[in-house]
């Protein structure tokens, strides 16, 4: 298949990915440009955007994976054949005008819809929350999301905690039950969308990015459907695992585990997490600024943990289910997939420090965990599951993380100087580096278009 064909067949019309017809117009300039080599690390959603649109531009574009599969954290698990899982990203977040959207279409990759609102609100003890509950929930969920946005007017930055330690101090209500419903709000509404713990995020930024308008919709087979699609007719080497980049040499040298590769300009797509973890050196060291954007943003956490049934034992006509834990975040947030897979499947999550803390346990105390709130909804008779995956995103070397998130003492503008080309030739982009949509899949894909973008003005 020729080149032009495949960018046609990806349909990379979307947020300037170019079309068949650009790439015909680009013929000259992929002449002037064949010579030139670009080095992709990370064949995520960012690497694969971006290494599209340059091979498309007519560049020499070779993509280094540390893993031994592409898609980073897109990642369908098809061990249960029946129901193609994602252990990474699930939704397309805003249906309308998303990127992904326009992507999904071309391909016409099925999407079911999924609605916050289609909900039941189990308190502590396992019953349904009733009317006057809800209404106190309700008050003390716009209580505490009012108090932030007023602390986005102080002089000074604090984290989320605190603001909300403050409004229940304020409130002098020691009503356990009070206490309760602030940290379901905490964990529900904040931790598991942002995967920082509310005392890692920042009043001012927690809820900085955007969002497009429209519902959620889920992959009925799977999200890998938008990264092979994108993956088409590129040149990836899987399991290379880069070690070093001498990203002052000429031509620049990367170190894998298993060779060297040189290139003219290296495109960095490397996970915030693993940026911290500093298990890939620079030589020389990254200037101070950007060290000091990848210590500071936040890796935030959210591990997932499905769990296969017999049979559906639980309301069949509601996506999610949330539970009011006696303790701070422990399974406060539940996806059934009876509605929208026909499947007896539950999806419980843990973000944030809890869902850091749970990566100890094994997989059996993590399953007998969320059976015991899952008896405390639906009596002890329910049955055992069948079958269960988890994952456990902080301790994954290639991540180190979910997605990022605005930690305290963090600003937007870290991002960009986590982004910023170095000498024209070191290149940055993932999700972290969007100022806009951090923290999603539609933001790793904008970042890798920026990214191919900035190479091309060169
Ligand atoms: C549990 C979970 C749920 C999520 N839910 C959603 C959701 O519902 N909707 C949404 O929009 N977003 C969601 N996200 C976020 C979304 O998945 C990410 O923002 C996006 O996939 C990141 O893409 P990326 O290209 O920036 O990074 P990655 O996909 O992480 O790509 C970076 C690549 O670099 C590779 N790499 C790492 N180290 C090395 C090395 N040393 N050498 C070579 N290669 C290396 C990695 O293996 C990886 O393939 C979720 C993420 C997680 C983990």
């Amino acid at each position: 298949m020729k080149r032009r064909d495949v960018v046609a067949l990806c349909g990379l019309t979307i947020a300037g990915l170019p079309t068949a017809s650009s790439t015909e117009a680009g013929e000259t300039l992929k002449e002037a440009k064949r010579l030139d080599r670009t080095l992709v690390i990370g064949a995520g959603l960012s690497g694969l955007a971006a290494a599209q649109k340059l091979t498309a531009a007519g560049h020499d574009v070779v993509v280094l994976e540390g893993r031994d599969r592409i898609g980073g954290r897109i990642w369908t698990s098809t061990r249960w054949p029946e129901l193609p899982l994602d252990l990474g990203a699930s939704w397309i977040h805003g249906v309308k005008g998303n990127p992904l959207t326009s992507l999904a279409d071309r391909i016409q990759s099925k999407r079911i819809a999924t609605s916050y609102d289609s909900a039941i609100v189990y308190d502590v003890n396992g019953d349904p929350l009733g009317e006057d509950a809800e209404e106190s929930l309700e008050e003390i969920r716009e209580h505490l999301l009012e108090r932030l946005k007023k602390a986005q007017d102080n002089d000074k930055d604090v984290s989320v905690l605190s603001v909300a330690e403050k409004l229940l101090a304020d409130l002098d209500d020691d009503d356990p039950k009070t206490e309760r419903y602030f940290n379901f709000v905490l964990s529900g509404n904040i931790e598991q969308e942002y995967a920082g713990s509310a005392e890692e995020l920042s009043a001012y930024w927690y809820d900085s990015a955007k969002h497009y308008p429209g519902n959620d919709a889920l992959f009925a087979s799977g999200f890998h459907e938008i990264t092979k699609h994108l993956s088409d007719g590129l040149k990836i080497e899987t399991s290379q695992e880069v070690q070093e980049i001498h990203w002052q040499e000429t031509p620049i040298r990367v170190v894998t585990k298993k060779q060297e590769f040189t290139a003219d300009r290296v495109i960095v797509t490397l996970p915030l997490g693993v940026l911290k973890a500093g298990s890939v050196r620079f030589v020389p060291p990254l200037p101070e600024k950007k060290q000091k954007a990848i210590a500071t943003l936040g890796m935030g956490v959210l591990n997932k943990c499905y769990l296969r049934f017999p049979e559906v034992f639980w309301p069949n006509n509601v996506d999610w289910l949330e539970y009011i834990a006696e303790e701070h975040g422990e399974w406060t947030e539940w996806v059934s997939f009876a509605r929208t897979m026909g499947q007896p499947v539950l999806l419980g999550f843990n973000a944030g420090t809890r869902g850091r803390e749970i990566e100890v346990l094994t997989d059996e105390e993590i399953v007998e965990s969320a059976m015991q709130t899952l008896r405390i909804l639906y009596g002890d008779d329910i049955p055992e599951p069948t079958d269960f995956q988890i994952t456990r995103w902080a301790s994954d070397p290639f991540a180190r993380g979910s997605y990022s998130f605005c930690s305290l003492g963090s600003t937007p503008q870290m991002r960009r100087e986590l982004a910023h080309p170095l000498d024209g030739k070191l290149f940055f982009a993932g999700e972290a580096t969007n100022v806009d949509y951090y923290g999603t899949a539609d933001g790793a894909c904008q970042s890798g278009l920026r990214v191919a973008d900035e190479v091309l003005r060169g």
